[in-house]
């Protein structure tokens, strides 16, 4: 099918340069019909996910959350929330008051977790993560306290009940060993226990788009779908209990987080996958998974951008063909960079410094052509994730049975906030592709983790009631 040129961003569209591309990277870039087609196969893969008989071997596994309601308004206490598995790990203390101006006080640090902590031993992992929140609470002054700690643990986890919640497998940065297939529950309680100088109680883990939503959901009501663009990315949304097999129950709904990264680990995505997105996958720590989030989040889309300019350099149809030991360096070009080059104004001179750090000699010519290319890459990523948040969207309006959906999606992640064009072009295709719908977008900063503590502040609040 033909495809409409993507317009390039400084110039008129005709440049001879972009054309080229265009054809160049023709497999990158998708029409509508087969943005409809890949919305179609997830809204397949959901299913499989959700019944019974086909769960076991689902590849999107739409793991239930046990969250079951949006916070009400009536939360009230002092939480702590745990932040790991994004791009920092961060601490949060949340105060929740009955506050009309200002219900929400936040206060956060960020710790480092270094590569040795994430690929070492799980109990490394959990010890640092256990020291970390001494520290925090030694700088709080609440180590005497035992205060309600929501844990957002951005991974697949199986979970039965909110304070459960068993490692699937490790996706991104993440491989630490021993922790597969464990409650990381139970190894939090351990590392602090084996310290001994605090006491938390672990009350919730929450995926960290659990938390977004959650966040969101605290100042709008209809918000029900939650999703992350950045190093990874994921959504939840709230399904209807009679659809949930694995769970009891008929009534009301309950938040299921898709795991939409692992999209196409069954071969359903091999016809839009490239030469590009194997090489990928073959160099990643997790080869032949998270295929949907090795095409469109945040960790992979630098990596991504170089691999082409490598073959394009090879070819000829780069930098008059020099290739340099910097631009065949994995890791060179970093997603951070893609954002810095697709900025309107300054793109181009941002472009033409991060490729003469290369050492490539860039001519202007050239450098719209990088450009061009990450727009062709970064586009592709907003176009997948169109499709497949289309397909939930879909399945709201059919579980609702309106004719118009109205909804809200909570957002966060990295390459959605710092990317320059990325958000306007999700949220256009998004509308082009639902098109009977009413669909806010709205931006929860730090959600993922005041979310876990607005969980948590749930939790309490129900164990309160029925304490009394
Ligand atoms: C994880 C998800 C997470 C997403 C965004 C993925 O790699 O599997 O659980 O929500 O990254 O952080
Ligand atoms: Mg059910």
């Amino acid at each position: 099918p033909r495809k409409p040129p993507l317009l390039c961003l400084n110039h008129d569209n005709t440049s001879r340069q972009c054309l080229h591309i265009d054809k160049y990277l023709y497999s990158m870039r998708f029409s509508d019909e087969t943005l409809k087609d890949i919305m179609n196969r997830f809204r397949r893969e959901m299913e499989n996910g959700l019944e019974r008989d086909t769960n076991p071997t689902a590849t999107v596994k739409m793991l239930p959350t046990f969250v079951r309601s949006i916070p009400d308004g009536s939360e009230k206490g002092d939480f702590i929330a745990l932040d790991l598995g994004g791009s920092n790990f961060r601490i949060l203390r949340v105060k929740v008051t009955q506050d009309k101006k200002q219900p929400v006080q936040m206060e956060s640090q960020i710790y480092e977790t270094p590569d040795d902590i994430t690929h070492g031993s799980g109990a490394q992992l959990f010890d640092h993560v256990a020291d970390c929140l001494g520290d925090f609470m030694e700088k709080q002054k609440i180590k005497d306290k035992k205060l309600p700690v929501g844990f957002t643990f951005s991974f697949p986890c199986a979970q039965t009940k909110l304070d459960e919640a068993v490692l699937l497998t490790w996706t991104k940065k993440f491989k630490a060993s021993g922790v597969e297939g464990m409650d990381v529950v139970k190894l939090l309680n351990k590392a602090i226990k084996k310290r001994g100088d605090y006491q938390a109680d672990i009350m919730a883990v929450v995926n960290d788009t659990t938390g977004t939503m959650m966040t969101c959901g605290f100042d709008d009501q209809r918000c029900e779908v939650g999703i992350i663009i950045g190093t990874g990315t994921n959504a939840c949304y709230m399904e209807e209990l009679r659809h949930i097999d694995l769970v009891e129950g008929d009534e009301g709904r309950m938040c299921i987080n898709t795991e939409w990264g692992a999209f196409g680990d069954n071969g359903s995505l091999e016809d839009i996958r490239t030469e590009f997105d194997r090489e990928i996958d073959r160099g990643s720590i997790n080869p032949g998974k998270q295929l949907f989030e090795k095409m469109a989040s945040g960790m992979y889309m630098g990596e991504l951008v170089r691999l082409i300019l490598v073959k394009m350099a090879k070819e000829g149809l780069l930098f008059e063909g020099r290739i340099t030991p910097e631009l065949l360096t994995r890791g060179k070009i970093e997603t951070k960079h893609v954002s810095a080059i697709e900025k309107t104004k300054e793109g181009l001179k941002k472009c033409m410094e991060i490729l003469t750090r290369l050492g490539v000699e860039p001519s202007d010519e050239d450098c719209l052509a990088v450009q061009h290319v990450c727009t062709i890459v970064s586009f592709r990523s907003a176009n997948l994730i169109s499709a497949t948040l289309g397909a939930i969207l879909c399945r709201l309006k059919e579980n609702k049975g309106v004719v118009r959906l109205r909804t809200t999606v909570g957002i966060d992640g990295s390459l959605y906030k710092m990317h320059p064009q990325y958000a306007r072009r999700l949220h256009k295709t998004v509308r082009r592709l639902v098109p009977d719908s009413d669909v806010r977008f709205l931006l929860s900063e730090s959600g993922s983790g005041k979310g876990a503590a607005m969980v948590t502040a749930v939790a309490y609040r129900l164990t309160e009631q029925a304490r009394h």
